[in-house]
């Protein structure tokens, strides 16, 4: 039987479990500890996890490098360089594409992927902070369950509800994904995934 959970209050829900107060550093310094809430942050490990609960299990598999981000370009017309970002699509089993559309959505800014740097790249000048909490709210969207916390959900196109929903192969919880007018991606992937439904067919 499917278990659909409750919709999944994607970015509201940042503000749900404390300190995440790191939001507010946005245009800031892009000092340290920008996602306090959700764990130590020593500018060296990303956790893809929403409680402390994990974060505290010095056993805790989904930790990360933090992203690298590197501007290039003239003054007034630089470019953002998401240097790792193929190895969080790696991580995530997903099309880099995929965080593409959701970061530059987020940034409201022109995103591509460059293929000869390989890598994510956005028109203007951005932090490493704002880029890495913007990736930390795709992993909480589309990858990690509400239930157990795990970024382990397969994300897929639900045709009878209509709407994008993701399926926990840790715990088995699905829960849909509900659409938000701030994610450009949403579209995008609901349209790639269509596809793959179509090619099963
Ligand atoms: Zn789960």
């Amino acid at each position: 039987m499917e278990n659909f959970s409750q919709d999944f209050d994607d970015f509201g829900g940042f503000g749900g479990f404390s300190g995440f107060g790191g939001f507010s550093g946005f245009g800031g310094s892009g000092g340290s500890g920008g996602f306090g809430g959700s764990g130590p942050s020593d500018g060296k490990t990303l956790y893809f996890a929403l409680t402390d609960n994990h974060i505290k299990d010095p056993n805790y598999r989904y930790r990360h490098p933090e992203p690298i981000v590197t501007l290039n370009g003239k003054k007034g017309n630089k470019t953002t360089y998401f240097e790792n970002s193929d190895y969080y699509a790696g991580k995530l089993r997903l099309p880099v594409e995929y965080i593409t559309k959701y970061i530059g959505g987020r940034l409201s800014c022109t995103s591509s992927y460059d293929t000869t740097k390989n890598c994510i790249t956005f028109k203007g000048e951005y932090s490493q902070e704002l880029i890495r909490n913007y990736l930390l709210e795709f992993v909480k969207v589309y990858v990690l369950c509400p239930n157990c916390d795990y970024p382990e959900c397969v994300l897929e196109y639900n045709q009878e509800r209509k709407c994008l929903h993701k399926h926990c192969e840790s715990c088995g919880t699905n829960s849909n994904i509900v659409f938000k007018s701030s994610d450009k991606s949403y579209d995008f992937i609901e349209k790639q995934l269509k596809k793959i439904n179509k090619q099963k067919e």
